[in-house]
């Protein structure tokens, strides 16, 4: 297994950032605040995520950005293998999982699972999101990752 610190994944990656318009910069924004920021229609109250300028379910324009406790369960994920960037090359596995909010509506976001790659556990098992910061580079950033609680 490769060395997973200080960070979960190599360096090389691309740095995640905000769209040109910034329609995700309150997400990236927040995320470097330690908070986790998801979209919430302000007319129907319809949480949604990835960013997007208006709500899915109603057609209102901008909706707000509302902070949530960062927890979750696990609604599905994948023991990655293949090396998707050259980065990635002699790297894995890792695990990526896909998160779902109860608390925000249900709304799922993709992450990684922190620890021993090869560990097992099961769908609807909660976590807690970790936030890990990358305050070295030309563009700081942060990345949400996720923990299992029991
Ligand atoms: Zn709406």
């Amino acid at each position: 297994m490769s060395q997973r610190a200080p960070f979960y994944l190599p360096s090389g990656l691309p740095t995640p950032l905000p769209e040109p318009d910034g329609l995700s910069a309150p997400y990236w924004g927040g995320l470097r605040e330690n908070r986790l920021l998801v979209q919430r229609c302000a007319e129907c109250r319809t949480w949604q995520f990835g960013a997007e300028w208006i709500c899915h379910h109603c057609h209102a324009l901008d909706p707000d950005w509302v902070e949530v406790e960062p927890r979750g369960r696990i609604f599905s994920w994948e023991r990655v293998w293949h090396p998707s960037h050259t980065a990635l090359t002699g790297y894995g596995p890792y695990l990526a999982v896909l998160v779902e909010l109860p608390q925000a509506g249900a709304v799922r976001m993709i992450g990684n699972l922190l620890g021993d790659p090869m560990q097992e556990f099961a769908f609807g098992e909660e976590v807690v999101g970790q936030f890990e910061h990358h305050a070295d580079g030309t563009i700081p950033f942060t990345l949400l990752h996720w923990k299992r609680i029991s």
